[in-house]
This record gives C-alpha cells, sequence and structure tokens, in this order.
C-alpha cells in the first residue's frame, strides 16, 4: 500500500511536511506530494490532513496470485 494525496482536496497548508518522519512529503510549484521512494507508509500524515487529502492508496495486484506477498508484503 502506498500514500497518495488527492490534489483536488489539498489546500496546500503545509500541515503534513512537518509531521512525516521519513520526510517524504514535499512542495514543488505549490503542489505538495509523496514520495514514494522516502514514505515509509506510517500512516500519521493520514489522520493530520485537515482536509482528508491523504488517502492509502489499495495495491492493484493483492489477491492476483499468491507469490508476490511475502517478498513485498502486498504493497
Ligand atoms: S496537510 Fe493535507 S491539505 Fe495540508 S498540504 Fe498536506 S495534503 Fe495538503
Ligand atoms: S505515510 Fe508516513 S512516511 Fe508516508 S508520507 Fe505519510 S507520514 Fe510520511
Amino acid at each position: 500500500m502506498t500514500c497518495k494525496i488527492i490534489p483536488e482536496k489539498c489546500v496546500s497548508c503545509g500541515v503534513c511536511v512537518g509531521m512525516c518522519p521519513a520526510n517524504a512529503i514535499v512542495a514543488a510549484a505549490g503542489k505538495y506530494e509523496i514520495d514514494p521512494e522516502l514514505c515509509v507508509n506510517c500512516s500519521v500524515c493520514i489522520g493530520m490532513c485537515p482536509a482528508n487529502a491523504i488517502v492509502k492508496e489499495e495495491p492493484s495486484c493483492t489477491g492476483a496470485c499468491a507469490t508476490c506477498p511475502g517478498a513485498c508484503g502486498g504493497s
């Protein structure tokens, strides 16, 4: 699973940036984004966002087969 900021809901308050323990949330050109390479999927940011703009994305492949869960944890 990965976390994602929904641009249409984000009000660019910046609250999430300081809350992220992995410094994975970055602002670029006034838009806030989560760097998937840095995000450790702790979910802290989801509860902190006043606009409910951060969501966990369901992996598209969960349940597709039984090969990968042991390797990737389903994320
Ligand atoms: S806390 Fe929510 S609304 Fe504020 S910048 Fe982060 S994602 Fe956007
Ligand atoms: S889930 Fe955790 S690591 Fe990922 S962006 Fe949110 S606060 Fe940062």
